[in-house]
């Protein structure tokens, strides 16, 4: 797809969805990263209220035991390795960052549990950074307007995104994650009631 293809899509998708970006606070933020992997929504912001209630900051966190953050983020997936993940990078967010969630990709990837994905997700929603963070719904659609190749990697599908979309990466992140949430769907897309059908490369629609 190129460039004014894709700017045509992001516009008509712009009316239909009004997307608000804020900036939340960084250790909310990196707590939702780590527990959102393999996990549905729901499910992860109701874990991620839970275990924030009880320890809003990395010191505190420490003073929970792996046993009581497992039973505050079950049911996400994978929660008693994100629990053991969540504090160990709480314990190197004290001890290496005073306490406080770095700022750079280069540091967040240090933590355990936090990878490609999360430490974009912190860069953009926490630090107000310039990129996209690629998650199953970005990958799935990029694949669909052959923007990445079926077997590209999530950080290859971001550079080549990076490549076509230089500004508003925020807002464009949101759009296609709700695009892919309600339309665009994984594994069958609702090509049949699709706004953007006819600016769509897609070989195998569901028409
Ligand atoms: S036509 Fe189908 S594949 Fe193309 S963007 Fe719409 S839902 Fe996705």
């Amino acid at each position: 797809m190129d460039k004014r293809t894709l700017n045509k899509i992001i516009k008509r998708l712009n009316k239909l969805y009004h997307i608000e970006v804020r900036k939340e606070p960084p250790f909310e933020v990196l707590i939702h990263g780590i527990l959102s992997h393999r996990t549905k929504d729901e499910t992860t912001f109701s874990a991620q209220e839970k275990v924030l209630k009880a320890a809003n900051a990395p010191a505190k966190m420490l003073k929970l035991s792996a046993k009581k953050i497992q039973k505050l983020i079950y049911p996400v997936g994978f929660y008693r390795q994100k629990s053991k993940n969540i504090l160990k990078t709480c314990k190197l967010l004290v001890e290496k960052f005073n306490g406080e969630v770095p700022k750079t990709k280069e540091e967040l990837m240090q933590l355990p549990g936090v990878g490609e994905k999360t430490s974009d997700i912190v860069l953009l929603f926490a630090y107000g950074e310039n990129v996209i963070p690629v998650d199953s719904h970005l990958a799935t659609i990029s694949k669909r307007w052959y923007i990445a190749d079926e077997k590209d990697k999530p950080e290859v599908i971001r550079e080549k995104l990076h490549k076509l979309i230089p500004k508003n990466r925020a807002i464009i992140n949101q759009l296609l994650v709700q695009f892919g949430k309600d339309v665009c769907k994984s594994p069958i897309p609702k090509c049949y009631s699709c706004p953007v059908e006819k600016l769509c490369p897609f070989e195998d629609k569901n028409l």
